[in-house]
């Protein structure tokens, strides 16, 4: 198989010309064909030498994403299946809001996390996406609106921090002011909290927005829900959250899916602010999607108003999450399920 011509970072692309005997200059004006322009075949990148075209040709390939399927909400939010090269699918989310277009990327075909209330993890883990098929999904998501897209969250299928080095390509692709130049800022990464790896993507101070599914407060509750929380208990969790903090200086987020009698209670709300006390961070409420096969049910409106406001007079800063693209199949990983469901018909 050829290798992935769009996987490689600015960096990699210097060193492949060097490697090449080519002059540098072309490893930048390569890397604003592929993610400024985007362009899907070599012969398009119209300056550079033929010769060197079919080299890279020869041994490399440009990655592109076919569109499966496609649902387009009431609200706007359109949800892309694509497929990849090697035909296994994978879910990307275009969301629309006032300050931008946002896309929720996939980083793995499948999960192995295992949680109990999600679609993506149901039929484990197929393989890990390259970064430039994370940053392909970007693009045609891009491509199908003809706009700008300002703002990525990595919280499709698959557990970015269990694909670590191709996550850490993918960002520095995608910030690149070569390229679409989306500032580490605008960027959200959310992890069902792999302790070591945290404590990795910390070193890198990256500016980006960590984000942390947390969705309970004790281990007992936790690790019914989340096996990963037998590995990296919750206690291990919240240290390692304050040591991101202290070391990159930024805020984390805790999203918490709220399950009816299971996490949404006034004594949980309690347990959940002495947990993350003086952090100043953030919790993202949210319904939870029910999934087929789960046995979880969303807590009603009325009571994630009430924890929100449980949380709030306890100091700890809590929104609930706007819900987009209801209508469609939101909870990621449903689409992609279905389709595999209809092959198998
Ligand atoms: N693996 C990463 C990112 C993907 S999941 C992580 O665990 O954070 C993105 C978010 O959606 C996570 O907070 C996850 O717990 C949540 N989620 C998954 N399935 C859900 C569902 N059915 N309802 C509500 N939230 C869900």
């Amino acid at each position: 198989m050829k290798e992935q011509l769009n996987s490689l970072t600015q960096q990699q692309l210097t060193e492949l010309m060097e490697q090449m005997g080519q002059p540098a200059f072309r490893a930048k004006q390569i890397f604003r064909w592929i993610h400024e322009k985007q362009v899907t075949d070599f012969f398009q990148m119209t300056d550079q030498p033929k010769s060197l075209l079919e080299q890279l040709s020869q041994r490399f390939e440009l990655v592109q994403l076919v569109v499966a399927r496609r649902q387009q909400s009431k609200d706007g939010t359109i949800k892309f299946l694509f497929q990849l090269p090697d035909e296994n699918c994978i879910e990307t989310v275009l969301m629309r809001y006032n300050y931008g277009n946002t896309v929720c990327v996939s980083t793995q075909v499948g999960c192995r996390m295992g949680c109990r209330f999600c679609a993506s993890t149901q039929a484990g883990l197929v393989r890990s996406l390259t970064a430039g098929e994370i940053a392909a999904e970007v693009y045609a998501a891009g491509k199908d609106i003809g706009e700008r897209i300002s703002h990525i969250v990595l919280m499709g299928i698959g557990e970015p921090l269990d694909n670590f080095d191709n996550v850490m390509d993918f960002l520095s692709i995608i910030s690149s002011p070569l390229g679409v130049n989306i500032g580490m800022r605008n960027i959200s990464l959310s992890t069902c909290g792999l302790v070591p790896m945290i404590d990795k993507l910390a070193e890198r101070k990256l500016q980006l927005t960590l984000s942390i599914s947390l969705h309970a407060p004790n281990n007992a509750m936790r690790s019914q829900m989340m096996p990963v929380n037998n590995a990296y208990p919750v206690e291990q969790l919240v240290a390692a959250c304050r040591r991101y903090q202290q070391h990159t200086g930024r805020r984390i987020s805790f999203e918490y899916s709220m399950v009816k009698g299971v996490n949404d209670s006034a004594a949980t709300a309690k347990e959940l602010a002495q947990l993350i006390k003086g952090m100043g961070a953030h919790v993202n409420l949210i319904p939870i999607n029910p999934v087929d096969g789960s046995p979880y049910s969303a807590t009603d409106a009325a009571n994630v108003k009430r924890f929100q406001q449980q949380l709030e007079q306890l100091g700890v800063n809590a929104t609930i999450r706007r819900r987009l693209g209801s209508d469609i199949s939101a909870a990621c990983g449903q689409l992609r399920r279905e389709a595999r469901e209809d092959a198998l018909k």
